[in-house]
């Protein structure tokens, strides 16, 4: 039934995927090599309820369900109402769809329809933030500024949609880390998502990124660089309302966790345990 490679959030671990589209309809960022293989399209409105049908016999009790690929959020209006109401038709017990939504897509769609997403069962938009940094944006070609990137997650926010957002520790390499990490976390401030995700930069082969490693043109940051700048990035989030603070995917270096603002201090303290503890590994492994 799945047309692989297959993507979802990690919390998504349990959820039903119905591939509601294939690929990502940007397609373009220069770290990202997770559609390279395919071309983005978006099914059938027939071929998408047949797809539900044929899960409904597979699976007897659904309690959540993730519309994939790389930016469900894409689909027409019409066709996306209509997906969420068959799904309620079909799976009625299904509490909660959620999907991958890009900057532009989430622009393309109005407030209005966007609480009506709401109203029918769309419960979070996932969006890849990367960086608050225009000139990191630019460079991994990412297709919106940071005014856009903000302007998109207040449209999910003012809706009430769940909004769930990824920023990329190291996507700025040595020359941009600081201002990576400043420029994130104003942006993350701004923002306010409910959600907040860390990644920590992965080399994919397939990618410009990769190339431009390989050529001299962009410098990895060494382990405890990428604990210094999520350090530099925490310290510059001030948000009021809660916001589920999470770096414990298996690109990051240390597991961090916590509800900011409340924990902010407490992780800022574990950074600097672990890069204390990292430190003195270190000086060891000299001494040997
Ligand atoms: S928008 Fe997301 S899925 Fe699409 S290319 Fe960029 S990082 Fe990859």
């Amino acid at each position: 039934m799945y047309d692989y490679p297959l993507y979802r959030p990690p919390s998504e671990g349990n959820s039903l995927i119905i591939q509601a589209t294939l690929g990502c309809s940007h397609n373009k960022c220069s770290f990202c090599s997770m559609y390279k293989s395919k071309s983005f399209v978006i099914k059938s409105l027939e071929q998408i309820k047949k797809e539900i049908d044929y899960f409904r016999q597979v699976y007897s009790y659904v309690e959540k369900i993730f519309l994939a690929d790389g930016d469900a959020l894409i689909i027409p209006m019409n066709d996306l109402k209509e997906i969420l109401l068959y799904i309620k038709e079909v799976f009625p017990e299904c509490i909660r769809v959620t999907l991958y939504g890009t900057p532009k897509s989430i622009m393309i769609k109005s407030i209005e329809e966007l609480q009506e997403l709401k109203k029918l069962g769309l419960y979070m938009i996932y969006m890849g933030i990367e960086s608050g940094d225009d000139v990191v944006l630019l460079d991994i070609n990412k297709g919106v500024n940071s005014k856009e990137l903000v302007k998109a997650a207040q449209k999910v926010k003012e809706s009430k949609i769940l909004l769930s957002v990824t920023v990329i520790s190291g996507i700025g390499g040595k020359e941009y880390s600081k201002n990576h990490a400043i420029n994130t976390g104003k942006i993350i401030s701004e923002i306010e998502p409910d959600y907040l995700g860390v990644l920590t930069l992965m080399l994919e082969k397939e990618t410009h990124l990769y190339n431009k490693i390989l050529n001299n043109e962009f410098k990895i940051l060494e382990d405890i660089e990428v604990l210094d700048e999520i350090k530099l990035f925490l310290e510059n989030i001030r948000v009021h309302k809660p916001a589920v603070f999470r770096c414990n995917h298996a690109s990051n270096y240390i597991s961090l966790k916590g509800t900011l603002p409340l924990d902010k201090e407490r992780l800022l303290n574990e950074i600097i345990y672990y890069k204390s503890t990292s430190d003195l590994k270190k000086e060891e492994y000299r001494q040997l």
